[in-house]
């Protein structure tokens, strides 16, 4: 059993050591005996989508984006089929915006992919900082950090989760990200998946499920390590809170 993840543009969407999400999923797929081949895609390189298990967008400049949209134009027909076809997807902040319809800077308006019906809007004010969810995807509250200028606004886009600490899509709406079929686009940078292994397994899971059909499960890990580690920043984010407010 294989599965195959294709990185997009890591040459240019590279914030934050967010390929580190794609070095867990390897892991966590390797633990249960799952062999995985990463593919990397160079900007202006062609992706061809049929040979994809689980995409990988990471996070990047204003300006690394609007390189990688005007990359990506040529495959969005493709991108946006395989989507809706049940195509696992992870998108980290500028990634994210990307799959809008547009993101509109003080300067310019980048076109996106339209994959989701989203828009985001520039404003100085960067949000920044840790940040805590609850997700539907998980049991435990999902913990990250956050840096973007741009507020997004999600419409009737369910979101990925809802703001226990932090700013999120825009610091008004409490809500985070955006949960699509098989896709999961959020502000979260970093090791997201390492800190939050659930939704690590979701995004394996769905793309096994998507190749392989229902009758492969994927076998509980023990994680005592990663639980740790999750409740532990918890914990020290809300006592912060507590004390310092926020
Ligand atoms: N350029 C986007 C913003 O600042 C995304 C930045 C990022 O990926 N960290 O909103």
């Amino acid at each position: 059993m294989k599965l195959t993840i294709g990185h997009l543009y890591p040459d240019l969407l590279n914030l934050y050591g967010d390929r580190g999400n794609i070095r867990c999923m390897q892991e966590r797929l390797g633990w249960r005996g799952i062999e995985t081949v990463v593919k990397f895609f160079a900007s202006g390189e062609s992706v061809d989508f049929s040979g994809l298990d689980i995409v990988f967008l990471g996070g990047g400049s204003d300006r690394e984006q609007e390189l990688v949209c005007r990359a990506l134009r040529g495959v969005k027909r493709d991108f946006r089929a395989w989507v809706e076809d049940g195509g696992v997807t992870l998108a980290v902040c500028g990634g994210y915006q990307m799959l809008g319809s547009y993101y509109r800077t003080s300067r310019r308006t980048i076109e996106g992919l339209e994959i989701l019906d989203i828009s985001t809007e520039w404003e100085p004010e960067r949000l920044t900082g840790n940040i805590v969810l609850k997700s539907p995807l998980s049991t435990a509250p999902v913990v990250g950090f956050e840096n973007h200028g741009g507020r997004t606004n999600i419409g009737n886009h369910t979101p990925f989760g809802t703001i226990v600490l932090g700013h999120g899509n825009d610091g008004r709406s409490g809500r985070e990200g955006v949960l699509y079929k098989n896709v999961i686009g959020t502000y979260l940078h970093g090791p997201l998946l390492p800190k939050n292994p659930q939704i690590c397994d979701f995004l394996i899971g769905q793309a096994l499920e998507r190749k392989f059909g229902k009758r492969v499960g994927i076998a509980a890990l023990p994680d005592e390590l990663e639980h740790k580690a999750n409740r532990f920043m918890v914990r020290r984010l809300m006592m912060r809170r507590m004390f310092f407010g926020g």
